[in-house]
């Protein structure tokens, strides 16, 4: 369910555009106004074994369904956002290879939703759809340019510059999960590509588990010790909020390696806003793990960056939890729609 609160039809400011956001188990649907507030949600399992013309067709049905228990029709939406994860083709509408989607690949995902629905479709990487909607209607409402790095089981990103969204030559652009950290010839081997040294390789969920695993196999005190095989990022958290000095080790090296992907995206793209999103913030601001977490990427940052251009970049944690993705979706809609 969304956690947004829900706006009433009668206060609500046309035009609305839906916003769709795939995951690989669920798929968020909101209608949203044109000022960013919900107006409806409703979520639907992907069943990914059953393939994209299935489910497209399963969102078009939900929509319609949700205008109907409105009081609206298709006249109220004029444009329909669409996220999804990558690899895709965003001019050509296409998903190439989502790797949580075998059943997926190579489908003109686009022409096929927008022959369900009567309606033309924003396309856009689920990662940069959140950043969009961070921008829109999150932590980054008052910056004309802002990045994303989600922090889940790889770590994502998007960018936006100057009130564009970073979309890139070959539908990568954003992809801050690969910036290379770490340059060493036996840095750590991303997931994907097989590249060294990746920020995701250091800082998404399962990275920090395995780094936290291999130095308790290879005899680190810990309270997790005779765990070892099973850590995961959230036990690290919960060991840390005992107080345990490992775990909070390895919460400030993970902030440390966050801080050295930073420094090259503000030195490269001077963003104003980084925004940290995704499950894993060690209890984000309610935490003193996550307060604590927060600093050390601050401090770290500002040791390795220009003085000036520190003092004028906020890092903050996201604000839309798992709801930046459907809004990023209609924002992004709303904006392809204005261009018109
Ligand atoms: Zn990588």
């Amino acid at each position: 369910m969304t956690s947004q609160p829900i706006t009433n039809v009668s206060q609500a400011s046309k035009p609305f555009y839906f916003g769709v956001d795939v995951g690989g188990t669920g798929m968020k649907i909101g209608l949203v106004d044109d000022a960013g507030r919900t107006i409806g949600f409703t979520a639907i399992p992907t069943e990914e074994p059953k393939g994209p013309k299935d489910a497209m067709q399963r969102v078009a049905t939900a929509c319609s369904k949700l205008l109907h228990d409105l009081g609206l029709d298709w006249s109220a939406v004029p444009r329909v956002g669409l996220g999804t994860p990558g690899s895709q083709d965003i001019p050509k509408g296409l998903l190439i290879a989502p790797p949580n989607h075998p059943h997926w690949h190579n489908f003109p995902i686009v022409a096929c939703l927008e022959g369900e629905l009567g309606r033309p479709v924003s396309f856009a990487n689920d990662a940069n759809a959140a950043a969009f909607g961070e921008f829109w209607v999150g932590t980054g409402a008052v910056y004309s340019s802002m990045v994303l790095l989600t922090l889940g089981t790889g770590v994502g990103g998007g960018i936006i510059v100057d009130n564009q969204l970073v979309v890139g030559q070959n539908s990568f652009g954003g992809e801050c999960g690969h910036l290379i950290v770490d340059s060493r010839p036996d840095a750590r081997l991303c997931v994907w590509g097989g590249g060294r040294g990746h920020l995701e390789a250091y800082a998404s969920a399962s990275a920090v588990a395995a780094r936290a695993r291999e130095e308790l196999q290879a005899g680190a005190d810990s309270s997790l010790r005779d765990r070892a095989d099973q850590v995961t990022s959230r036990m690290i958290y919960e060991a840390a909020e005992k107080g345990d000095p490992f775990s909070l080790k390895i919460i400030d090296e993970t902030a440390d390696y966050l801080a050295i992907g930073i420094t090259t995206l503000v030195h490269t793209l001077d963003p104003g806003l980084v925004v940290l999103g995704g499950a894993m913030n060690f209890g984000g601001h309610k935490s003193p793990v996550g307060q604590r977490f927060l600093e050390r990427i601050k401090h770290s940052f500002r040791e390795r960056s220009f003085a000036y251009v520190a003092k004028g970049t906020t890092i903050d944690f996201a604000s839309l939890g798992g709801d930046a993705g459907y809004l990023g979706a209609a924002g992004i809609a709303r904006m392809d729609h204005k261009k018109q």
